[in-house]
């Protein structure tokens, strides 16, 4: 433990530590520019996300047009660069059948391709629970219609 505290190097620059044992960095330049640094990397991080959500939905929106909802081939979604493992929220259903939102829209995997649905569907049921996960008799509503 003193061993390590005394071997303490900057986590900016990596040039070893002298004096305090609980100093993290060199100067206020090395502490500056590292804070600065981990934080563009999470802006980043938080960027990307944010624009593969937002392609995601308006991918979703497109292909439904004026319907309430559709099924389309996997195939189609993948050529218009849907990212399947980003989205907003999943809904558990019965039998293990989840249903993925990306912001107001959603889809299901169904055997025959995806399904896509649109915002009135999807209201109706947030409507009744607005918590994060859904009762299963909501998502089963979803599907009865
Ligand atoms: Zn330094």
């Amino acid at each position: 433990m003193t061993d390590q505290m005394q071997n303490q190097s900057c986590r900016n620059c990596g040039k070893q530590l002298k004096g305090r044992s609980d100093k993290k960095f060199c100067n206020d330049y090395c502490r500056n520019h590292f804070n600065n640094c981990q934080k563009a990397g999470t802006n980043q991080y938080i960027r990307k996300v944010n624009n593969a959500l937002r392609k995601n939905r308006k991918i979703l929106e497109n292909l439904l047009g004026n319907n309430e909802s559709c099924i389309v081939d996997k195939p189609l979604l993948l050529e218009h660069g849907f990212l399947f493992h980003y989205f907003t929220q999943v809904i558990g259903g019965k039998g293990g059948k989840q249903f993925y939102l990306c912001y107001e829209f959603g889809y299901s995997n169904m055997s025959h391709g995806i399904r896509i649905l649109g915002k009135g569907k999807i209201k109706n049921s947030r409507q009744r629970s607005p918590a994060l996960q859904q009762p299963v008799s909501d998502v089963n509503d979803i599907y009865a219609q």
